[in-house]
């Protein structure tokens, strides 16, 4: 195996390529080799920066002779920074970030390297959006391959149910298409499968009307009043329209300016809320969210939609060390919140925050064995997000998020989210597909029977 690529190969990758290919000699080589979670410091050997789908059967046909590892980044988000490899090749889709809308078929065609700004920026030019998350600069690429879901998956399901068709590159270097009529067991894997088919060239997705203006923004409650407040707000989301919808963050209160600054750093509950329907009715709806306690404070009006879409980019910027813990929950039960307002009382950092998405509604719809994402049972997603800024304060927030994710096991329902899970949880993917793992192994040797693309959350063969 080699460890180092010599200038020669590089020469020699360049050639059979349109893109460019950093080694670590090169100027841009630390620069590229960033990505979300800082903890992750992993040196490939060439990091190729495709610039068109062509440039990809070389580059696996040269890491296959070559006996190297591959890896794939999209945005480079993924908390397990699987996006890089050590020694390998990673291929970088940073140059690829093209998001083309056909508004009268409602359909967007997008490359792999863009980001959900991309993607929103482009659709919304239409009044158009499909669900994505709730984080910017999120890749389109890694998300969609896990299942992904935001504001707008109440109503419009998870950003796979909303995939039509993908172009991919399989092991063997072969151009594929897959879609309900193309290759539909591929088309079926790669809905939730994550990057374990191939390397996709091409996303396309349905649109909706959506905005472009919506009603969004944040509530602020006093963390005395979390029992109340998640207690209320587990009956409210009950009947709640899917046109709204409404998470839960705890954390400590970053210095928000319509928070008292008495407040700011101080453990708080907080609801972001998002609202897609007609803006006269929004008030109405929100009222009762208002009554669920004494609020500290709160920020809520009509918006664009992709504002909205950039409002946590600050809190959830790259570059510190992020460690995450999740699980599904069909319902909430009473342990399940003592355990969340426990640990939420003992954050070990400024930037440790437990945050529960909605993605009740139009994902409860779809039959578990439609695709390879299958939780169609998980009303919440519970994230348990450890995040700080010095190494040596890394065992006490592991630890954190360690223990909470055990206190809260027993009220979790079965299965994971695949996007959510870390390195160290590969021993959890079988448990994330579950009925569905099976299929998901004969397809994978189907498809990529040596296991060329298992820098992911690895469905062995
Ligand atoms: C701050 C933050 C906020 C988030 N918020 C949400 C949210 O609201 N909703 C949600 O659902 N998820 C959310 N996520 C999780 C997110 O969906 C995953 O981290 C996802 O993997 C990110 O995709 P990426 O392309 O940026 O990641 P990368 O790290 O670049 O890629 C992740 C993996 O996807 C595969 N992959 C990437 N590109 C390709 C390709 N072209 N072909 C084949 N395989 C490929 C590879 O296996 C790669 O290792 C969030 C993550 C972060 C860090």
């Amino acid at each position: 195996m080699m460890t180092t690529l010599t200038s020669e190969t590089k020469t020699k990758i360049k050639g059979l390529i349109k893109g460019n290919v950093v080694v670590p000699d090169d100027p841009g080589y630390e620069e590229a080799r960033q990505i979300w979670n800082a903890m992750i410091d992993r040196r490939p050997a060439a990091i190729v920066q495709c610039a068109q789908a062509d440039d990809i059967p070389p580059v696996i046909r040269f890491a296959r002779t070559n006996g190297l590892e591959l890896s794939i980044r999209g945005a480079g988000h993924n908390i397990g920074g699987n996006a890089l490899c050590d020694n390998g090749i990673t291929i970088d889709f940073s140059r690829m970030k093209n998001v083309r809308v056909d508004a009268g078929k409602k359909r967007a065609y997008v490359e792999p390297g863009a980001t959900l700004a991309d993607l929103d920026k482009a659709t919304q030019a239409h009044g158009l959006a499909t669900p994505v998350g709730i984080n910017s600069t999120t890749g389109i690429a890694g998300l969609t391959l896990g299942g992904g879901f935001g504001w707008l998956t109440r109503k419009y399901g998870m950003t796979v149910d909303n995939l039509v068709s993908v172009d991919i590159i399989t092991a063997d270097g072969k151009k594929l298409r897959a879609s309900e009529n193309e290759n539909s067991d591929l088309f079926w894997a790669l809905r939730g499968g994550g990057g374990n088919f191939g390397v996709v060239t091409q996303f396309e997705f349905q649109l909706f009307p959506v905005g472009p203006e919506v009603v969004a923004g944040l509530i602020v409650f006093p963390f005395r009043q979390a029992k109340q407040i998640l207690t209320k707000y587990r009956e409210f989301v009950n009947s709640a329209p899917e046109v709204l919808n409404v998470w839960v963050v705890l954390r400590k209160a970053p210095p928000l300016p319509f928070l008292p600054q008495n407040v700011h750093g101080k453990e708080v509950v907080v609801l972001p809320i998002f609202y897609c329907g007609p803006a006269a009715e929004a008030e109405k709806l929100l009222a009762p969210v208002r009554a669920f306690g004494d609020a500290h404070g709160e920020h809520i009006g009509t918006q664009p939609y992709v504002e909205w879409q950039k409002a946590f980019d600050p809190l959830l910027t790259p570059g510190a060390r992020n460690y995450w813990k999740s699980h599904n929950f069909t319902e909430l039960a009473g342990g399940a919140l003592n355990s969340i307002i426990d640990f939420a009382g003992k954050l070990p950092s400024p930037q440790c925050e437990i945050f529960i998405g909605l993605i009740s509604g139009a994902p409860n719809r779809v039959a578990p064995e439609a695709m390879a994402y299958a939780h169609r049972d998980a009303k919440f997603v519970l994230n348990v997000h450890g995040r700080w800024d010095e190494a040596k304060d890394d065992q006490r927030c592991i630890a954190w998020a360690r223990e909470f994710f055990r206190a809260s096991a027993p009220y979790a329902s079965a299965g994971a989210y695949v996007n959510f899970m870390t390195a160290e949880e590969n021993d959890r993917v079988a448990a994330a597909y579950g009925s569905n793992y099976d299929r998901l192994v004969e397809i994978k040797r189907r498809y990529d029977p040596e296991n060329v693309f298992h820098l992911n959350q690895n469905i062995k063969t």
